[in-house]
């Protein structure tokens, strides 16, 4: 069986496309790249981002193109050579693995644009916080976001479980137990318990974020990255971000 070295440093992926380090991290030489492999009748869309709040803006604009109907990401196959040799993502996305919030679909992005995490109820673990920290460190991805959802199973069962005791088999008390404190601090706020926690529970993981990583804390107090919360609306499709 032949043995596949797996490289996972950016340097590596880079040197291996011909690009160099430098030039690769901006915006500029992506565009020529783009603008290179794009065919004209389908304009691509950007890859990179220029700065945190460019990233911040490029999410937006996918979630209101994806919510009024009319994405742009398209179809990808001539992206897939491009892709092969390297990644740069923008945005490191922290989302729940419910089937009806795929990352790449709501916020309108072409493979390649975001580093997503996802398990169910969006909290970070050790591995999560690996992930995201190799994002950051090695991809050098501008924006962390924690993305919740109306509606979260995840969050109601660990409602559930603060309110009465309800457990969950298997592995999945695990998960139920990791966000029992987002429900039990939201127990107290008027209104939904459970919308209530499922907000509480994106804010407890940005402030988690910082607090929890000192790679994630450096780059963020550089400037280099920021992190912001959004919760996905399942009726809408729209993103409210804070
Ligand atoms: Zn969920």
């Amino acid at each position: 069986m032949e043995h596949v070295q797996h490289d996972f440093s950016r340097e590596a992926f880079l040197g291996r496309a011909g690009i160099g380090l430098a030039a690769a991290c901006t915006g500029e030489a992506l565009s020529m790249a783009q603008a290179a492999a794009a065919e004209p009748s389908t304009p691509r869309l950007e890859m990179g981002a220029r700065s945190p709040a460019d990233a911040l803006e490029k999410l937006k604009e996918g979630n209101v193109r994806y919510v009024a109907g009319q994405p742009r990401s398209g179809p990808q196959s001539a992206l897939l050579v491009e892709l092969a040799s390297g990644q740069n993502p923008f945005a490191i996305i922290l989302g729940c693995s419910d089937s009806r919030v795929p990352i790449e679909t709501v916020f309108d992005q072409i493979p390649g644009n975001v580093f997503a995490v996802r398990v169910a109820g969006n909290f970070l673990n050790d591995a999560n916080f690996g992930s995201i920290e190799y994002g950051i460190a090695v991809l050098k991805a501008r924006l962390i976001i924690v993305l919740g959802h109306t509606k979260c199973g995840a969050v109601s069962a660990a409602v559930s479980y603060v309110k009465d005791g309800t457990t969950q088999p298997g592995h999945i008390a695990t998960i139920v137990e990791a966000i029992a404190p987002a429900a039990k601090a939201a127990r107290e706020v008027p209104g939904d318990w459970v919308a209530n926690a499922i907000i509480e529970n994106v804010r407890h993981n940005m402030r988690k974020m910082t607090a929890g990583s000192k790679i994630i804390a450096d780059a963020v107090s550089r400037g280099d990255a920021e992190v912001a919360g959004g919760i996905y609306d399942l009726h809408s499709g729209r993103v409210s971000f804070f």
